[in-house]
């Protein structure tokens, strides 16, 4: 099933993220997280895939692979393209096609001083339109509520967002946050520039310090002082701090949901007790 028919149905997704594991040994946990997460029933499950290769881009099918054939849940597989020939991006493209899989979040990737850049892909619109040119995929988009840290300004985060629907992206899902005034705004932005895919806001539980700490060394997003405060308060009490954590997702998801989004995409950190807590505190709320 192609992602984008979910919301021509006028239908609000649940979906979920997880990354495969880097080691062997955690491979078998991955089975233990599906088991739970297809459980809830989401709309699609999607799996990411390492910058630059390495193990986990095969993994990356894999994982989709039991997804879809063992849950009967629909896989959606990012690809990077940053670091990849168009002949590495069409032998992966047949892997896909070959096992079925019929939707790619379609990805640039991040630049690291670790991994050359070739120059077939300079965009994450490169890649959709070259591969929309020979394959019947659904592509689905990335979108920065705070911008990409590479625009310019919100006018040039714009245009290049533009670019990528133009070029075939029928979905869009966001880049994590946690003030919603920063998604509507995007939101509003993409309206005004003429885009009219679903844009599916991806929300993280941020439910331990360790998260906490990677999060502000990495991520752009601001944190509202009404969040810095609940990670002052409970940052060394672990209990604590996941109910606090769980509970400002909720907060987050609940207003969204009020707001009318197409749907919810959660970052579950490959934790399902964060995914079924959320799914428990919006079982009622439609
Ligand atoms: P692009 O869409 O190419 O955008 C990058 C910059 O170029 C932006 O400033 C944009 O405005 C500009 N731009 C875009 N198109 C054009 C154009 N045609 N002409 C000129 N300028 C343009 N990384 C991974 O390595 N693996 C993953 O699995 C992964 N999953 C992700 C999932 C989500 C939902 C999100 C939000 C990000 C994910 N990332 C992942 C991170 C992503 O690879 C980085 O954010 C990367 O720096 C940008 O990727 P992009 O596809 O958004 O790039």
């Amino acid at each position: 099933m192609k992602i984008a028919d979910i919301y021509k149905k006028d239908k609000r997704s649940l979906s979920f993220e997880i990354f495969p594991p880097k080691k062997d040994s955690e491979l078998k946990s991955i089975d233990e997280t599906l088991d739970v997460l297809c459980e809830l029933r989401p709309d699609f499950i999607s799996v990411t895939f390492g910058a630059g290769g390495g193990l986990d881009t095969s993994r990356t099918v894999e994982i989709a692979k039991t997804i879809k054939h063992r849950y009967n849940v629909e896989p959606v597989v990012h690809l990077t393209s940053l670091h990849y020939s168009k002949e590495e991006i069409d032998s992966f493209a047949d892997v896909l096609e070959a096992e079925g899989i019929e939707n790619i979040l379609a990805l640039r990737g991040d630049r690291t001083p670790l991994v050359a850049e070739k120059d077939d892909f300079h965009h994450a619109s490169d890649l959709i339109s070259y591969l929309r040119k020979d394959h019947d995929f659904c592509f689905l988009g990335a979108c920065y509520p705070e911008c990409h840290p590479e625009s310019s300004d919100r006018i040039n985060d714009m245009k290049g967002l533009k670019q990528k629907v133009d070029a075939g992206a029928s979905v869009l899902i966001s880049q994590l946050f946690f003030e919603n005034r920063r998604f509507y705004d995007m939101c509003e932005n993409c309206r005004i520039a003429g885009i009219d895919a679903p844009v599916i806001p991806g929300i993280m539980p941020v439910v331990n310090a360790v998260q906490i700490r990677r999060m502000i060394s990495l991520c752009n997003a601001t944190f509202p002082e009404r969040f810095r405060k609940i990670i002052a308060r409970y940052e060394d009490k672990r209990e604590a701090l996941f109910d606090a954590g769980m509970s400002y997702a909720l907060s987050q998801i609940i207003d969204l949901i009020a707001s009318d989004i197409p749907g919810i995409h959660l970052y579950t950190m490959n934790n399902p007790v964060v995914a079924r807590r959320i799914c428990e505190g919006i079982r009622n709320i439609v």
